[in-house]
């Protein structure tokens, strides 16, 4: 009596990217990909960390050497050292490229439809560098926070026109005008106790991208970016690294609040 062979089961190529760990495992080739464009990053980072009023950095602060997109290696890279002397450039090491892929690796895995995709790497290309420069010299430039704000109100126009429609677009519009002039209100009213004008202008673009999606997901980013301010504050001051007339700045909270409010709602 001869037995039938059991039947092979059936070979798995492919049916594992179906599952959730599939989902990472075929996010992480791209999310590598991130890694070439650190470099333009790091570029944004070193040469606008600068004080007001001072040229921005085109070389090496130690030796002169000369930094940018030419010559990448490596001052840009993530040991953000000079190549000629060994001083360090810009970002501190690794930090440009963690924050690189951590964002890029919760934009893959949250998956919001395409062009919002696209607006919210966009946005990211600019409030990153931002992120480093404000905590690095208490300012947030116009030549960064501008065209975050033109590209964020065009993308999203993009998404309206190829069929979300106009309603979220002008939400989105007055929740980033709203925003930034509600951060403006408090420059005017409370000087340097309140938000900074650089502040306002990258509310512009943070806004709208929130406001596409309601008007109470701006809310959320902004209790979001105040919580986070208001607790690492409340840390400085306690660890005595801060005083209560020392200006932090708010920034990088709101770069934060608003990519938590947006993994909220996507
Ligand atoms: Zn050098």
């Amino acid at each position: 009596m001869t037995r039938q062979p059991a039947p092979a089961p059936p070979e798995r190529t492919g049916a594992s990217d179906a599952s959730p760990s599939g989902n990472i495992t075929r996010s992480w080739p791209r999310a590598s990909a991130v890694l070439p464009i650190t470099p333009l990053l790091r570029y944004a980072v070193a040469r606008h960390a600068v004080p007001p009023g001072t040229a921005r950095r085109t070389g090496c602060d130690a030796c002169g050497a000369s930094v940018g997109p030419h010559r990448p290696w490596p001052a840009l890279g993530p040991t953000a050292r000079c190549g000629g002397c060994g001083a360090r450039v810009g970002a501190p090491p690794a930090s440009v490229e963690l924050a690189a892929l951590a964002a890029l690796a919760a934009l893959l895995l949250s998956r919001p439809p395409a062009v919002e995709l696209v607006t919210a790497a966009w946005w990211l290309a600019f409030a990153l560098p931002l992120l480093f420069i404000d905590v690095a010299v208490h300012r947030l430039p116009d030549r960064l926070t501008l065209p975050a704000a033109a590209g964020t109100w065009l993308l999203l126009g993009l998404a309206a026109v190829t069929g979300a429609g106009a309603a979220p677009w002008l939400r989105a519009i007055g929740a980033g005008l709203g925003l930034a002039l509600f951060f403006a209100a408090t420059t005017v009213l409370l000087g340097t106790r309140g938000f900074g004008i650089g502040d306002a202008k990258l509310a512009l673009s943070a806004g709208a991208l929130l406001g596409w999606y309601g008007w109470s997901v701006p809310v959320l980013g902004l209790l979001l970016a105040l919580t986070l301010s208001g607790v690492v504050a409340l840390a400085l001051l306690v660890s005595r690294r801060a005083r209560l007339s020392s200006h932090l700045p708010f920034g990088p909270y709101l770069v934060l609040g608003t990519l938590g409010a947006l993994l909220l709602v996507w």
